[in-house]
């Protein structure tokens, strides 16, 4: 019979790593909120919560549609920025009309 301590049977559980972000611009989020600015429809982005307008004439048009919160470049005050996190987005067929998002 041996003493000997064999510590290669020991289970050391690994170290969790620092939590990765979830990407979720892959993924068509729900989106079940719309309100109008002005003659745009305008829904919150499920990805990165900026609220951004959808084309459409009517609620039934948008109902249904999917989109893309499309990244793009523009002149912000200080220099060249960006917007748009190029995720996709539906909105539920039984989204709801809301004066504020
Ligand atoms: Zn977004």
């Amino acid at each position: 019979m041996t003493l000997a301590f064999d510590n290669s049977k020991i289970d050391i559980p690994p170290v969790p790593g620092p939590e990765e972000p979830e990407n979720t611009s892959g993924y068509i989020l729900p989106v079940k909120r719309v309100s109008k600015d002005g003659g745009d429809y305008i829904v919150h982005c499920p990805h990165c919560m900026s609220i951004i307008s959808l084309q459409g004439e009517d609620l039934s048009e948008i109902r249904g549609e999917q989109f893309q919160h499309k990244k793009r470049e523009y002149l912000g005050p200080r220099g060249m920025r960006t917007s748009g996190c190029d995720g996709w987005l539906e909105v539920t067929q039984n989204a709801k009309f809301v004066r504020e998002l």
